[in-house]
């Protein structure tokens, strides 16, 4: 026995019980529960805070879906499950989860009218001025490095970011809607309620969760299978700096309170194995405005990193993970606009050569950088990375200036998309690969499909769309 699992033979009694409990309640606990009370279960959800929501409520809101919704054809886009799988495949670093991603793809406008259905409206516009949220309540935007290369040469590129109609952030709508389809459902919702222990049976079976509401220490005992909804872990100071040191230095890590990676620990207690610890989603804010993209992404040895029109989660984990955190924005006075979110000015000169000294870097670097790149486009080209030409303008007019972009200077914000390893039907598995029988886990207590390599929408669209099917594979191998 462990603080994080108890066994069944300890628990003096249970307090209440259900068919399936689903732990957390943000946006995966409310798509579980909601699947689960839609079969007919007798499903329970139990909510650490006063009410549901969680980071899910906090979120931008948008969700990554496609395969050709009404949403994308309405706004006039062509998109395929095939298409949306190769950009997946490609994009979602080294080894992504084949499987998952082609269930994801295959059943994506499925899980657009599921959430359609729940009562989360969508305005049929596009809005194309940058990615991610809009201040609009447009429905529609790109949300990744789709149109950009290498991936638009990889996959047929689609603006795949659905977005919940209200202007700005739109978490809260989102989680609005889908815990008043809770609330409608049936299903029984218990908030101030905290899990603290998973129970185990003699079988080895996770049987239910020891709790604790209102000061009072209890049992719940799941007959069919506990779903751990929990969150990530970005709030965990100790977690982070064992597992994600990188993500540690990012200044801006938002998540609800309980990010704590509370479900994370309990399930690696029961024999579940992580996967992707070390891995978040590291957006660098550089746009808009769009703009911004006639400058030159450089590292802290004035080399060019990237094509700057890629997503900025892109630039920011590339920046993170393979450049030491330490890049710069660099613009000469004709290309220099101020982006909206404030960046801080590392260096200006009236020469390159003067910057690059300003900024350490080693001497003419930046200057071959900034001629090579001047040299091609000139003609419209960028041989190197490939930005696209409508941003390709040589740097020539002094003075030129440097942003700063560093990881210690700078805004970066992370989350994480690393946590326990599962199954295409939210099954949380072992080392060995065999499932822990009765756990199961969606959301960020679960690793994302994506990690590296995320776009935004595909944490919320994978916590949605994979709590479902955990919660019915939860049913329908619980059955006794
Ligand atoms: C500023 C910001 C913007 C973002 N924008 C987007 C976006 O546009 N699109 C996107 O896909 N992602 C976005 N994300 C990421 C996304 O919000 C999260 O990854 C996602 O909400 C995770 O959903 P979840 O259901 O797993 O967790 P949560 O929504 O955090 O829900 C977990 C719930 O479990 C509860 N809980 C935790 N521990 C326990 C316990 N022991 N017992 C009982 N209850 C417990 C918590 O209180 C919480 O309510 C954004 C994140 C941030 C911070």
């Amino acid at each position: 026995m462990s603080a994080l699992v108890a066994e069944a033979r300890d628990v003096a009694s249970f307090a209440d019980e259900c068919e399936l409990l689903v732990v957390g309640l943000g946006a995966a606990g409310a798509a579980a529960t909601l699947e689960a009370a839609a079969a007919g279960a007798d499903v329970l959800a139990i909510e650490r805070a006063s009410a549901g929501g969680g980071t899910s409520a906090l979120s931008g809101g948008v969700l990554y879906l496609g395969g050709g919704t009404p949403l994308q054809k309405e706004c006039g886009f062509e998109d395929s499950p095939e298409a949306m799988f190769d950009y997946l495949m490609a994009s979602c670093g080294p080894a992504p989860d084949a499987e998952k991603l082609r269930l994801y793809c295959q059943d994506s406008v499925d899980h657009y009218h599921w959430l359609v259905d729940q009562g989360v409206p969508f305005k049929p516009v596009f809005y194309p001025h940058y990615s991610g949220e809009p201040p609009t309540d447009d429905g529609l935007v790109y949300s990744g490095t789709e149109d950009a290369w290498p991936f638009d040469r990889i996959a047929r590129p689609a603006p795949r970011g659905h977005v919940p109609q209200i202007p700005g952030q739109a978490g809260g709508l989102l989680m609005q809607k889908l815990l008043a389809a809770v609330a409608a459902s049936g299903a029984r919702v218990r908030n101030d309620t905290r899990c603290l222990a998973l129970v185990r049976g003699a079988s080895g079976r996770i049987e239910g969760a020891l709790v604790r509401s209102a000061g009072r220490d209890e049992a719940l005992r799941a007959r069919r299978g506990v779903v751990l909804c929990t969150g990530g872990f970005v709030n965990d100071p100790a977690m982070l700096r064992r597992h994600a040191p990188l993500l540690a230095r990012c200044k801006f890590r938002v998540g609800a309170e309980g990010d704590d990676g509370s479900g994370i620990r309990m399930g690696m207690a029961a024999g579940a194995a992580p996967l992707n610890l070390a891995m978040g989603s590291i957006s660098l804010p550089v746009t808009p405005p769009k703009a911004m993209l006639k400058g030159l992404f450089v590292n802290g040895r004035g080399q060019r990193i990237l094509n700057e029109d890629a997503y900025m989660g892109r630039l920011g984990e590339h920046a993170l993970l393979h450049h030491e955190g330490r890049a710069f924005w660099i613009h000469d006075d004709a290309t220099f606009v101020r982006p909206d979110v404030p960046r801080p000015v590392a260096a200006a000169g009236d020469t390159l050569e003067e910057l690059e000294r300003e900024l350490g870097m080693p001497d003419g670097s930046l200057q071959a950088t900034v001629a090579l790149y001047n040299r091609h486009a000139a003609r419209g080209e960028d041989p190197m990375f490939h930005k696209r030409a409508k941003w390709l303008v040589p740097l020539e007019r002094p003075p030129f200036g440097a942003l700063d972009c560093t990881v210690d200077g700078s805004l970066y914000a992370a989350f994480t998309l690393g946590g326990l390893h599962t199954s295409p039907d939210g099954e949380v598995l072992a080392a060995d690969g065999a499932p822990v029988p009765g756990l199961y886990a969606a959301g960020r207590a679960s690793a994302c499909i994506a990690a590296p390599g995320y776009a935004s929408g595909l944490s919320l669209g994978d916590a949605t769309f994979f709590a479902r099917r955990a919660s019915r594979a939860g049913l329908e191998r619980g059955r006794t």
